[in-house]
């Protein structure tokens, strides 16, 4: 059974970036929506006792893999969130020298980012990766998929579904891919990065 994971701040608390109104939509009706769905298709399935990485990794298209990459989605995606003025701005370390390194600058690498998740046709998510080596790279993922399906370890995520965006920012899609940065925390994704 898998259960819907808590928020690690208020509901209010990402505002005016993310209204409270779609992070109460999102988290407690898509999210739970996805959890409710797997736990009734696991029972049974040779996913049953799996962990959620392994499910995603290993279940062929359809819903059980359609429902399990949301939710590994959705957690790593809310769980990379701070409040603005609290998160921490810009990656450092090993990090920040490996962004420089690909792309030059910070900046570069952001308006990469925010282009391909601009750029994606339809639904899905926009990454930044790292493989084995520790080399990083930016993928669109299409629907419910995660960079783990590629062997790719995901560290940074924006959710390009309508319904993470559309209350507050409508068709402008860009406009909230951009304002998203102000509540990354930077913190979140080195440690993934380690
Ligand atoms: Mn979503």
């Amino acid at each position: 059974m898998f259960t819907l994971i808590e928020l690690p701040y208020t509901i209010e608390a990402l505002e005016p970036v993310i209204s409270a109104q779609t992070l109460s939509f999102h988290h407690g009706k898509h999210l739970q929506a996805y959890v409710d769905n797997l736990n009734k298709l696991l029972p049974g399935s040779e996913f049953e006792g799996m962990a959620l990485e392994e499910i995603v990794r290993k279940a062929p298209a359809g819903p059980v893999f359609n429902n399990a990459g949301q939710i590994l989605n959705h957690e790593l995606y809310f769980t990379q969130f701070r409040p603005v003025g609290e998160a921490s701005q810009g990656p450092d370390g090993a990090l920040a020298a490996q962004i420089e390194k690909q792309w030059g600058s910070v900046d570069a690498f952001m308006a990469e980012f925010e282009a391909k998740g601009t750029g994606l046709f339809g639904s899905g998510w926009v990454w930044l990766s790292a493989d084995s080596d520790g080399s990083l790279v930016i993928t669109q993922e299409q629907g419910a998929s995660n960079p783990v399906v590629k062997g790719l370890k995901p560290l940074l995520t924006f959710d390009v579904w309508e319904h993470a965006y559309y209350l507050d920012y409508q068709n402008r899609r860009a406009a909230h891919l951009a304002a998203l940065w102000q509540i990354v925390d930077w913190k979140v994704i080195a440690a993934r990065y380690e």
